[in-house]
């Protein structure tokens, strides 16, 4: 079998004991495999392992693989800068990195002029992190609210990425403010929350006994960079 094969099946056992931890359903939580640097032929290793969703974080280092891909859902979880918007729009699934209703409203006119409803996730600088893109935690629902108003994009849950720490259970209570908010977001009218999208290869244990249902994975799974 190959190596990234391997590696998913023993990153599905610990998603498994995690969930049954937390006492969840395990077919509720959800692999994205991040695939920055990532060579296609990487990638496609992972589809045909069982991945179904990938994470890019740069629109020009993406859109080239994309056409040689296996199908797979596609998500974009960098920053994402204006000029960069257009073709985002056209070529993702999701965009997971919103964090301000000007970015919304560009992705709205876009998704409009493509015909197309774009599910997008809010980012959460859980920890106002001064170099870190995203909403601050207390802005996070006002700005959902701004942001269901739209007709062509559609709030479907939060995006979050907590300090680096060497522990994951420091981790733990940014888990838990992000899944609070994701709470709160599900209580909304015109928005069905869906994709709670936090934990990366350190700490994706902890993030799914805290609730999340989409785990970011690129070390674990296709190995050191
Ligand atoms: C690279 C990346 C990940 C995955 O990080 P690993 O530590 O390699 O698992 C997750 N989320 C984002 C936004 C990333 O850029």
């Amino acid at each position: 079998m190959h190596e990234i094969a391997l590696r998913f099946a023993d990153i599905q056992k610990r998603l498994r004991a995690a969930a049954l931890r937390a006492d969840r359903r395990h077919e509720d939580v959800h692999v994205l495999a991040a695939t920055k640097s990532r060579s296609i032929d990487q990638i496609n290793a992972a589809i045909q392992a069982g991945v179904r969703c990938i994470g890019e974080n740069r629109v020009q280092e993406a859109l080239p693989k994309f056409s040689a891909l296996l199908p797979v859902s596609k998500h974009f979880i960098g920053h994402l800068q204006s000029n960069k918007a257009k073709a985002a729009v056209e070529r993702f699934d999701c965009i997971q990195s919103v964090d301000s209703f000007e970015l919304a409203q560009q992705l709205d006119r876009h998704a409009g002029n493509a015909g197309k409803r774009l599910p997008i996730l809010l980012e959460v600088n859980v920890a106002d992190e001064a170099a870190k893109s995203g909403v601050s935690p207390d802005q996070a629902i006002p700005l959902a609210r701004q942001i269901v108003a739209l007709e062509h994009v559609q709030l479907q849950g939060l995006m979050a990425m907590p300090p680096y720490t060497e522990d994951p259970e420091a981790v733990r209570p940014h888990f838990r403010t992000v899944k609070a908010l994701y709470d709160e977001l599900g209580t909304l009218s015109g928005v069905n929350v869906r994709w709670l999208s936090m934990g990366t290869s350190q700490d994706f244990e902890v993030a799914v006994e805290e609730g999340a249902t989409l785990v970011r994975l690129g070390t674990v799974l296709f190995g050191p960079r």
